[in-house]
């Protein structure tokens, strides 16, 4: 397998709101949203891109926007397209996350980094040089962080687990945006990190709990890890997708079938009911998953 080269596009950042751009990823697998929003005196930058390249990018685009302004970074979870261009911006930005992101980081990073390297040439080029970086911040899960950029202040939330174990949302609340990272992936099966034994901490129980969580907040504009962008709906898109990701796998685990026929079922129903969206890979895992999985 070799993937197209993941190239993030600053050129093609859009203003979704007021000081608040998002540079899309135009459905380039391994190029997340991301997303730049400014205060008065301070912008955030979420998410860096795969590998030292594309995060200088977003660091230019970043200090274009700025012009002046201090410049933070925080990252949606530790997954390496989203958070391994962090070392580049080590001085220029203050680089923050949650206590359970940045564990994930420091135990699953490494391991990480050799298996993107194994998915072929674009991608193992993209990670050359990467070390992980060393957040400059490290706030407490349990009480999510307010990040007072100068006139508008955004919240940092962490979830608890869901697609991994450190995830948190960004929240604009005076432009009603919301930065899921991959809990929404729009047009595509939701991305299961199910490689057991090394890292089994993805939860569709948990999952489904924290897009609930999220979609009763109603946000006006919901930017996915992956995908277009789009209102409300794409949290309800994904929690009914988990949740027949679940019902399936469950009815047929509890009626002692073997995992293997439960995938090959469980894929083939899915795949009937979404015939266009990408990424079947991620049914199997899925169900790996939540076969491992109880309720509660
Ligand atoms: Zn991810």
């Amino acid at each position: 397998m070799d993937l197209p080269d993941p190239a993030v596009d600053p050129a093609r950042a859009e203003d979704i709101a007021p000081d608040l751009l998002v540079v899309p990823n135009r459905g380039v697998q391994l190029v997340p949203n991301i997303g730049v929003v400014g205060g008065s005196h301070s912008v955030l930058v979420i998410d860096t891109g795969l590998g030292r390249d594309n995060a200088e990018q977003v660091l230019a685009f970043a200090r274009e926007q700025a012009r002046g302004r201090r410049i933070y970074l925080t990252t949606t979870h530790f997954h390496p397209e989203h958070a391994f261009g962090a070392q580049v911006f080590a001085g220029e930005a203050t680089y923050l996350v949650n206590r359970a992101q940045a564990d994930d980081l420091a135990t699953k990073g490494p391991g990480y980094l050799s298996m993107f390297r194994g998915l072929g040439e674009s991608v193992a080029r993209r990670l050359d040089g990467v070390q992980l970086a060393t957040p400059d911040v490290v706030y407490a899960d349990d009480r999510g962080h307010d990040l007072d950029l100068g006139g508008r202040v955004v919240h940092l939330r962490p979830t608890g687990r869901a697609h991994s174990r450190g995830d948190q949302v960004v929240t604009v609340p005076d432009a009603g945006v919301l930065f899921t990272g991959d809990l929404v992936e729009t047009g595509q099966f939701a991305i299961f990190p199910w490689f057991p034994p090394h890292d089994t901490d993805v939860s569709g129980v948990r999952w489904i709990e924290v897009v609930d969580r999220l979609a009763a907040r109603r946000p006006a504009t919901v930017v996915p890890g992956h995908g277009d962008l789009g209102g409300a709906d794409l949290l309800h898109v994904v929690r009914d997708y988990l949740t027949e990701l679940r019902d399936e796998t469950w009815r047929r685990r509890d009626s002692a079938m073997s995992e293997e026929t439960v995938v090959a079922e469980v894929t083939d129903v899915l795949l009937r009911r979404h015939p266009d969206w990408a990424g079947r890979e991620w049914i199997a895992p899925g169900v790996g998953c939540l076969c491992a999985e109880h309720s509660g």
